[in-house]
Formats: C-alpha cells, sequence, structure tokens
C-alpha cells in the first residue's frame, strides 16, 4: 500500500488532505495518508481564540466571497449555514491628529471622478490642482515595469498619493509604492491612461468593476476557527499533532520522513505544506536553497484589544482607519471589528485590531517590545485615533515575526525554478502552500487540493 504524506497542517495541508480523502472515498484505493503538523493543534494561520464576550481571530479572519471554489468545502463540511457576511462601511484615514473619510467613489484612494478629488478633506487645494495634470498630460516614459509609485505621482502629484493613495494601496500590497511595480499592482492604470487619456476618467469609466461598498468577505458565525474544528473532525487517525519533520531523505525510490522525536516514518508521496523557511532546512539541498533564499516575508503584529463599551462610540458607518506612514501612530491600521464583523462581540462591545506591519518606519522600535508593553503601545493608539480612554477587558497579541510572504517581482522564475528542480531532486514531493502560490485562504485551498490532485495522477499512472 502506498504512503502519502502531508506535512504541515494549516489550510493548504488541511485541504490537500480532504482532497486525498474525497478521492480515496470515491475510488476506495488502497492508500495510506496522514498529516504531520508541529504545532499542537491544526491551523495555522488560521486560529480562532473565543472569549465570553468576543472572538478574536490571531491571523486570517475573512476568505475573499469573489472566490466562491471555497464554498464547495464549507458545503461539504456542512458549514454553510455558519457564514457570516462583513458590514460594509467607511475607512478612514488618521492624519494630522484626526480621522478623515477615504473620499466615497475611490478605488485604492485613487479618485474615480472629478467630484471625489474636489471633496476629499485630505487633501490641500493645491494638491487638488497638482493633481489636475493627470487631465492633460499624456504617458509617453511609464511602462508596467516602472514603479507604481513614480507613476500615480508623475500624474497625480505627490500630496495625493501620499495622504490619500499610499495609505491604503500600501496596506493592501505590504509594501512601499516605489517599490511596486505597475504590474504586479494596478496594471490597468496604464491601459486606462492610454485609453482615457486620463487615470481619474479610466476609473470613473469602469466603476461598475471596482464594486465600491459591496460586500466582500465573509468568515463562519463562530469564527474561521470551526473551518480548522471542522477538518480535524474528518481527519480521525490520520494526524500526528505535536511532531516537527526535522528532515527527509530519499531511500531507495521512496522517503524517509524522520521526525523530532526520533521516529521515522516512510511515505511515497510527499505534500510540503509549511512555510519555505521551515521547508528549506528540512530538504536541505543546495539547488533549493538558493533558491529558497531569493523569497521574501515581511513582519506584522496583531493586536485585539475589546472594552465595555459599546462600539456605538465610534463615527457612524465606519469599519476602521488606516495610516499614513508620516504620522505619530505606530499601527498602521485599526479595525473596527465588533462593527466590521457583528459576530465578533455578542453584546455589541467595542473589539478592534491594531496592526503593526513592518512596512511602517517606526516598526523597529515595536517589534522586541514585551506584551505590557505592546499593549501600551496599542492604547496609546486608540486614544490618539478613537478617543477611547477606557480599560480593556481583553486583549490578543500574536506576533507574525517573518511570517507574511511577499511576492516580489522575481516571485514566479523563484517559484518556477523550484518546481523543476524539486522534479528533479525529490519526485512525488510537492511544495504547496503560501510561501508559493498566493497568500490568500482560498489561493491555499485551492493549491492545496491542486497538489493532491497532482499526486493522485501519479499513482494513476
Ligand atoms: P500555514 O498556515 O503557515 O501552515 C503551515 C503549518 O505547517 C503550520 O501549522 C506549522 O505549524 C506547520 N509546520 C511548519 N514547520 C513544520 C515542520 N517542520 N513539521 C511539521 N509541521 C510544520 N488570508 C486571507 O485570505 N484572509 C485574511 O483575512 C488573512 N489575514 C491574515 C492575517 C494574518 C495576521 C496572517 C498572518 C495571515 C493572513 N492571511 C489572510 C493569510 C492566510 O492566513 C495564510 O496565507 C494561510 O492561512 C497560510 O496557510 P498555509 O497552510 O499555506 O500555511
Amino acid at each position: 500500500m502506498k504512503t502519502i504524506v502531508v506535512i504541515g497542517g494549516g489550510i493548504t495541508g488541511l485541504s490537500a488532505m480532504h482532497e486525498f480523502r474525497k478521492w480515496r472515498e470515491a475510488t476506495g484505493a488502497a492508500v495510506r495518508l496522514l498529516l504531520i503538523e508541529a504545532s499542537v493543534q491544526i491551523g495555522g494561520k488560521i486560529q480562532t481564540v473565543r472569549h465570553q464576550q468576543f472572538v478574536m481571530e490571531t491571523g486570517a479572519d475573512s476568505i475573499v466571497a469573489r472566490k466562491m471554489n471555497d464554498m464547495d468545502v464549507i458545503a461539504e463540511l456542512g458549514l454553510e449555514d455558519d457564514v457570516v457576511y462583513n458590514t460594509t462601511g467607511r475607512s478612514f484615514i488618521y492624519a494630522a491628529g484626526h480621522l478623515k473619510p477615504i473620499p466615497d467613489d475611490a478605488v485604492f484612494g485613487i479618485p474615480a471622478s472629478m467630484e471625489s478629488l474636489a471633496k476629499s478633506t485630505l487633501v490641500s487645494a493645491e494638491g487638488k490642482v497638482a493633481a489636475l495634470k493627470d487631465l492633460y498630460t499624456k504617458n509617453e516614459t511609464f511602462t508596467k515595469d516602472d514603479s507604481v509609485g513614480a507613476f500615480l505621482e508623475y500624474f497625480l502629484g505627490s500630496e495625493l498619493v501620499e495622504k490619500q493613495i499610499a495609505p491604503v494601496l500600501s496596506g493592501v500590497y505590504s509594501g512601499n509604492l516605489n517599490e511596486l511595480t505597475i504590474a504586479s499592482t494596478l496594471p490597468f492604470l496604464i491601459d486606462y491612461k492610454e485609453q482615457y487619456g486620463s487615470i481619474i476618467k479610466g476609473l470613473e469609466a469602469n466603476k461598475q468593476k471596482f464594486r465600491i461598498g459591496e460586500k466582500k468577505f465573509f468568515s463562519l458565525k463562530n469564527g474561521l476557527g470551526s473551518l480548522i474544528d471542522a477538518f480535524q473532525a474528518s481527519l480521525t487517525k490520520e494526524l500526528l499533532l505535536n511532531t516537527k519533520v526535522r528532515r527527509i531523505n530519499k531511500n531507495n525510490g521512496r522517503y524517509r520522513v524522520h521526525l523530532d522525536n526520533q521516529d521515522m516514518i516512510e511515505a511515497d508521496y510527499v505534500v510540503l505544506s509549511i512555510p519555505h523557511t521551515a521547508a528549506e532546512p528540512i530538504l536541505d539541498d543546495p539547488r533549493l536553497t538558493e533558491q529558497f533564499s531569493g523569497l521574501k516575508s515581511n513582519s506584522l503584529i496583531s493586536v485585539y484589544v475589546g472594552f465595555d463599551v459599546p462600539d456605538s462610540v465610534l463615527p457612524a458607518d465606519g469599519t476602521g482607519f488606516i495610516t499614513a506612514t508620516t504620522d505619530e501612530l505606530f499601527c498602521s491600521a485599526c479595525t473596527w471589528t465588533s462593527r466590521k464583523w457583528e459576530h465578533t462581540s455578542k453584546s455589541g462591545n467595542l473589539l478592534v485590531r491594531l496592526f503593526y506591519k513592518s512596512s511602517h518606519p517606526s516598526y523597529a522600535s515595536i517589534k522586541n517590545l514585551d506584551h505590557d508593553d505592546l499593549l501600551k503601545v496599542a492604547l496609546s493608539d486608540i486614544e490618539k485615533g478613537l478617543g477611547i480612554t477606557a480599560e480593556p477587558v481583553v486583549n490578543e497579541i500574536t506576533d507574525w515575526s517573518g511570517q507574511m510572504p511577499i511576492y516580489s517581482i522575481t516571485h514566479p522564475k523563484i517559484v518556477y525554478a523550484l518546481e523543476s528542480i524539486m522534479a528533479d531532486v525529490f519526485p512525488g514531493m510537492i511544495l504547496a502552500g503560501c510561501s508559493y502560490y498566493g497568500v490568500g485562504i482560498s489561493d491555499c485551498m485551492k493549491n492545496g487540493a491542486d497538489s493532491a490532485r497532482k499526486i493522485i495522477d501519479l499513482l494513476k499512472d
């Protein structure tokens, strides 16, 4: 009987196991399946902490609704009645001591009409005049490989970019706009400039595509952790928890998977659904190591704070704010979780989540703080940003140092090289997960299932 080992019980590995199990049930194939997870619990970057009043997600909090493919799995696991959608609302930018709304009709902070530009409270009259250059200046030099920051600044002016666009766009793409290409962010902008003569007019003409304000994300009423619990319930005896894989060697056409408890498991096929930094020492191959070193990750600290204060103290309609990196707050963003996700606060009391990202200039000064000092920084940000001075009733801090993959311009080339080296050196073993094929939960679920199908195809041969 062939043995298939999945290493890493995050959403990618769990989705691979789910696909293998479905195939085995449908075909009656005689294979042994095993999932090995280093931690005491599965889920990886999806973990829900349930407090008597609040539901908090230490990592991911939602799934992009547009990618409906995931819903098959949600239904297969019997969770469709638990699906909840985000409340839509207004986002603010914290600037010069105030919360100012991101104007209506803006796409990633870029005005999508002249009215949107005119009504912005984030930019001065001079900044608005500077942005009019977009209407009468043709693009003669920029290509999709140029920096999106330089492109936007050239046509829309530095003030609009710095105060309104960069806070939104660099949050979405986790990086400095001057280091991100147009191709890897908003490639359609250069087409709009060509076709409509103006970025603003191009966005206005294509507004429907961006469907501003719609319910875009879903979660589960008891937290995303219930997705993980449902996967776990289906695994029964095929799960080894609290067991770290430390090395994999080839042996007579099979793999020897060495565990940190000194045990060894022989496998015919392996899905390695762990971050690339964890895969590198396990495989310990110089050609792979060279490629792995080109993959990059950022850091993030997530801080939840809950209060015995109704969330109606917050500006009506709002769901959170982001900060410009030039201001005095340490956080990059603050989500009003109890507003955005009703299921996270049973009493309607205020639960907020602050994100401290390594792309923020002040991250270096807070990244090594202990729990109590980090909480003080968060409470000070909450006081400055929201004017709330109440004592918190709960907090939950999670440090995701080096755990947020960022896909640089060379990413696709590196993944391609890794695939061909793996096929050569470790046939039947597949790299999977957020380090390579997309960081979103839906991307990881799809990649987990695709990886399983590749192995199933090999088994059929
Ligand atoms: P992981 O979740 O990292 O799982 C890998 C698993 O492998 C872990 O359980 C780990 O313990 C295990 N492992 C590691 N080494 C070994 C070893 N040697 N032996 C055995 N096991 C090992 N995505 C969204 O779509 N929506 C969001 O709202 C969202 N928000 C996010 C917020 C945060 C703070 C973070 C950190 C991520 C967020 N993401 C979000 C991204 C998404 O959560 C991840 O990309 C995804 O969950 C990664 O799944 P994975 O299975 O590939 O990897």
